[in-house]
Parts: structure tokens; sequence; C-alpha cells
């Protein structure tokens, strides 16, 4: 939803024409840091989270993900591998001083959930699932990246009320907190899912969901130029930067997004 409505050609060009995207370092990282924190927690019992722990479920996510399809094409120099290992290890070493992994009784953790929401099948996946003492659930999702604007945190937390509105569908309960855990800085932001947020989340979806259906019929994805064009794997390819749109077709049977 958030990339249609951030580029509906963007969108076009990475689910429906399938082109696939370059690996990216960033997205690595955040990956390793989720590995490593899902180990942590889901290998190793209370009082069994220590930071050493915590420094072996890294290395262990690490062995792991290095040589799997998720890395392959980026080649890192071993300056640049230990450079990325050491910064991943940052963010951990963050996490660690936002709670004590020991103190947290997670019922479960990149958890699946999907269900359908105004007549489309939402899926989403919980970086951590919590039950606080008092019995309530608490959905925890890490962020690798930097606190957004004021602006941009209503969207991101707009983002995160899926998971709650996901797990009131699945469980039929209600999380009490939304948490996110900004491990760079480090930094908590909370928000507890009211009757509004989720309402105005099922009309949102159907709303989305209809303008992707009408960009479908008419075959209409229009570029939206912005900040995140920076970051888009699709320039060449977009008329706001000279590209021909209509080549994604070719470069898709090719295997490639340029
Ligand atoms: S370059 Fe910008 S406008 Fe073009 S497809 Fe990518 S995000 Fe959209």
């Amino acid at each position: 939803m958030s990339k249609f409505t951030d580029c509906a050609l963007a969108f076009r060009f990475s689910a429906i024409d399938r082109l696939p995207e370059p690996p990216s370092p960033h997205l690595l990282k955040g990956t390793l840091v989720h590995g490593a924190l899902e180990r942590l927690f889901w290998e190793l019992p209370r009082g069994g989270r220590s930071a050493a722990a915590a420094r072996k479920a890294l290395d262990a996510a690490w062995e792991a993900l290095e040589n799997g399809p998720e890395a392959e094409g980026l080649e890192f120099s071993s300056d640049e591998r230990e450079a990325f290992v050491r910064d991943a290890w940052v963010l951990v070493e963050g996490y660690l001083k936002l709670e004590d992994p020991d103190t947290v009784d997670a019922a479960g953790v990149e958890l699946l959930l999907e269900a359908e929401v105004g007549g489309v099948m939402l899926r989403g996946i919980i970086d951590r699932l919590d039950v606080t003492p008092g019995g309530d659930l608490v959905v925890v999702d890490y962020k690798t990246g930097r606190v957004p604007s004021e602006i941009q945190e209503r969207h991101r937390l707009g983002g995160v009320h899926f998971y709650a509105l996901l797990c009131e569908k699945v469980l039929g309960v209600r999380p009490a907190l939304v948490r996110l855990m900004y491990l760079r800085e480090p930094l908590v932001i909370e928000t507890a899912p009211s009757d509004q947020a989720l309402r105005g989340l099922k009309q949102r979806t159907a709303a989305v969901w209809a303008a992707i259906e009408r960009s479908c019929a008419a075959e209409d994805f229009r570029p939206k130029p912005g900040p995140l064009c920076d970051w888009c794997s699709f320039r060449s390819l977009c008329p706001a930067f000279g590209g021909d749109p209509s080549l994604a077709g070719d470069l898709a049977a090719a295997g490639t997004s340029r």
C-alpha cells in the first residue's frame, strides 16, 4: 500500500512487472539485525539473553546470511565486510540499551499474520509479539533506519497499526500497544491503537485498493517524483528522469531492472 501511494509507477515496476531490484547493503543490514534479534529471543530462554549471547546470535545470523541469496551481488572487501558487521553490532547494542531482553516474554518472533480487510488479503510479518505481565499484547517493530520527522512518524505509525489490525483479526485480541524501537538512536516510540485509528486504516485500505484497481484497469501508473527517487531502482525507466517505462516488459523477461 505504501509503495503505491509513494509512487504508482515504482509500484507497477515492482509489484506488477516484478522487475528485480539490486541488492542493498542497507536492507541487508536490517535483515541481519532482525535475524540476530530473532535468534536471541527464539533460541534462548529468559536468563540467557546476555550481551555476549546477542553477539553470538549476530555472528550466527551473519554466517547464515552472508552466502545466501539476499547477499548475492554485493561484493564487500574484507574491510567493508568488517565495517558492515561492526555497524550491525552497534544497532544490536542500541537495542540492548533500550531494554533488558531477559525481562521480555515474547509470544512470537517474525510472526506471519494474514487476514482479509475490506476485501483485500493483507499479510504482515510482526518482528515480535510480547505478552506483558498483565496479559496484554504488545507489537514490537525494530527500526534500523533513522528516527523519522513528525509527519513521517505518523505515516510509519499508520504502517504498524496494520500489525495491530492483523492481530485483532487473526488472534481476536487488539494489542494494547505498538512499539517502534529505533536502534540507531536508540529511542522508543509507542502508540495505543484506537478504534478510530483502526477504522481509518480499514477505510484507507479499501480506498488504496480501489485506486490500484483503477490504475490497473486504465494501465495508468504515474510517476510521483520526490525524495524517494534517490533510492529508486527504476530511475532509468522513469519518464521523470528521461526513461521509457515501456521497456519494463523486456527487462522483466531478461531478469534485470536496467
Ligand atoms: S524515480 Fe521516482 S518518480 Fe520515478 S518511478 Fe522511481 S520513485 Fe517513482
